[in-house]
């Protein structure tokens, strides 16, 4: 590994959006995974105030490797919902931030069928026409396998089909080449992060809340901060810009803002050496 200084090590938020759109009413499934765009532009100016900058994955790739230095942290989108290009881009073309969005290959155009167990309100995803104007702005397309399923239920060869497929699927019929994978529900274990890597992934992500550590965490299972409809504007400025989520790990909770009521304990503390981390991980909802 290159020689990796003090700067270059700096840990790096991965911030994980879901919907960008008005929260559906009380007590509908997955209505923490919403927020509108109104409150997405807020925080993303104010972290550009602060001197931040948002990246996709892609364009993060030389800091996670400690190659580079700076103020930056990284914008995903689960599931390319039609309202990431309707409200996250114009957003995202406005500050000069980039991000990736994680699309679903055999849902292109669909909705995300996946929720409507859960009772999810059905949601439309962007078609091949709107991921190739989210390209050509200068946003990236990762891959969230070809139908978002649970890895850890599917048999090697189903898993290996859905990870291996996402990434040919989307690649025949956008294009450009798909460097970014993230599991379904953060769910995986070791043996479906070596599936990425030889399927040709260069980086896959997780729903592990803490920020990455470049030259130290494995690029095929990197941690990501979720933020959702509950996170105020001081706990996502503190998640992106200080150690707060080891803080709070290390109370087995979440500071005032967040409801602890929707999340399981922490699990991971923001130190904590992926050597030590159990093997299967993941979050039912996303
Ligand atoms: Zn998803």
């Amino acid at each position: 590994m290159e020689h990796l200084t003090q700067a270059n090590t700096r840990p790096i938020a991965i911030l994980a959006y879901h919907q960008i759109a008005p929260a559906p009413r009380r007590g509908t499934p997955v209505r923490s995974l919403f927020l509108p765009g109104w409150r997405f532009a807020l925080q993303l100016r104010a972290l550009k105030l602060l001197g931040w900058r948002g990246l996709s994955i892609r364009d993060l790739e030389p800091y996670l490797a400690g190659r580079q230095s700076g103020k930056v942290f990284g914008i995903t989108l689960d599931d390319g919902y039609l309202n990431t290009y309707e409200r996250a881009l114009p957003t995202l073309l406005e500050l000069g931030f980039t991000a990736t969005t994680f699309v679903v290959s055999a849902q292109i155009g669909g909705t995300n069928a996946w929720d409507h167990d859960q009772g999810a309100v059905p949601a439309p995803l962007m078609g091949v026409d709107h991921l190739r104007g989210w390209i050509a702005a200068g946003m990236e397309v990762g891959a969230h396998t070809r139908h978002h399923v649970h890895l850890c239920r599917c048999d090697a060869a189903t898993a290996r089909s859905e990870i291996e497929g996402s990434k040919r699927e989307l690649e025949d019929s956008l294009g450009v080449p798909v460097r970014s994978f993230c599991y379904p529900y953060g769910e995986h274990r070791a043996e479906h992060a070596e599936m990425a890597r030889r399927a040709g992934y260069v980086n896959a992500t997780t729903t592990v809340s803490s920020r990455a550590h470049p030259g130290r965490d494995d690029p095929m299972r990197l941690p990501r901060i979720s933020i959702e409809l509950h996170t105020n504007l001081p706990v996502l400025v503190a998640r992106v810009t200080t150690g707060i989520r080891r803080w709070e790990a290390s109370r087995g909770t979440r500071v005032a803002g967040a409801n602890p009521a929707q999340h399981p304990p922490l699990r991971f503390p923001e130190d904590s050496a992926w050597g030590q981390m159990a093997d299967t991980v993941g979050d039912s909802r996303l």
